[in-house]
């Protein structure tokens, strides 16, 4: 059976780091077409392996997204501290406490750690 069965267990992960279900499908669908035909059964794969898989895409994203433009020049509203950094995704992320000013809550990409 072909791996599709297992995109429930892809789009849990995309949906716990807040992605929508259109982004786990073309990232799914980008990660099946780089498999090779062997590879692309249940076979092989199995939840862990697609879960890890969808980790990793995850993690490549937020390298993107999150990458940093420059330094605001503005403080931190939740620790004052000048370490506002701007990120390719417009957002404003603090490095120090990990405050997002435009989501207004606390995050951290996984790549940052
Ligand atoms: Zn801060």
């Amino acid at each position: 059976m072909h791996v599709e069965n297992y995109f429930d267990n892809w789009k849990r992960e995309f949906d716990a780091a807040g992605y929508t279900s259109d982004v786990a499908r073309s990232e799914f669908d980008e990660w099946v077409a780089g498999l090779d035909g062997e590879l692309n059964n249940d076979y092989t794969q199995n939840p862990l392996s697609v879960s890890a898989a969808a980790e990793n895409a995850i993690w490549l994203l937020q390298q993107d997204e999150w990458a940093q433009i420059s330094y605001a020049d503005e403080n931190c509203p939740k620790c004052g501290r000048q370490r506002l950094e701007k990120c390719a995704n417009g957002k404003h992320w603090c490095e120090k406490c990990n405050w997002v000013v435009e989501d207004g809550k606390f995050f951290r990409p996984g790549w940052r750690n």
